[in-house]
């Protein structure tokens, strides 16, 4: 499955982005950001990373997705504007000349662990 390997990476990621001192803290939650055109299905995420974070630093933290809107910008008259879906026409001077801005991104924003006892 496509996600699980998602998954994985964010798992990793998360992981290696935790300092050394704070390792004994349980993580609460991972938040990160998908773009619209990454062809990534949220709940396909959440359901993955649950069985992924099994016996991991990060079992019992859940996955808090926020979805970024796809922004495109026309390269001949320099009009930017977000779509949910994809019509790859400028609204304005309807060239077809366009530039991709956001939406295909898959970042980790950050990670939050739980408060100290
Ligand atoms: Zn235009």
């Amino acid at each position: 499955m496509h996600e699980m390997g998602i998954v994985l990476q964010i798992i990793d990621v998360a992981k290696s982005s935790i300092p050394e001192n704070m390792k004994n803290i349980p993580v609460e939650k991972v938040h990160i950001q998908i773009g619209k055109l990454s062809a990534v299905v949220p709940d396909s995420l959440n359901f993955c990373f649950d069985i992924a974070v099994k016996d991991t630093p990060l079992e019992g933290a859940s996955l808090a997705i926020k979805e970024v809107p796809v922004t495109l910008k026309c390269s001949n008259c320099g009009k930017s504007w977000t779509i949910d879906t994809p019509v790859f026409k400028c609204q304005k001077c309807k060239s077809t000349n366009i530039e991709i801005l956001s939406g295909r991104e898959l970042d980790i924003i950050s990670i939050e662990m739980a408060q100290d006892p």
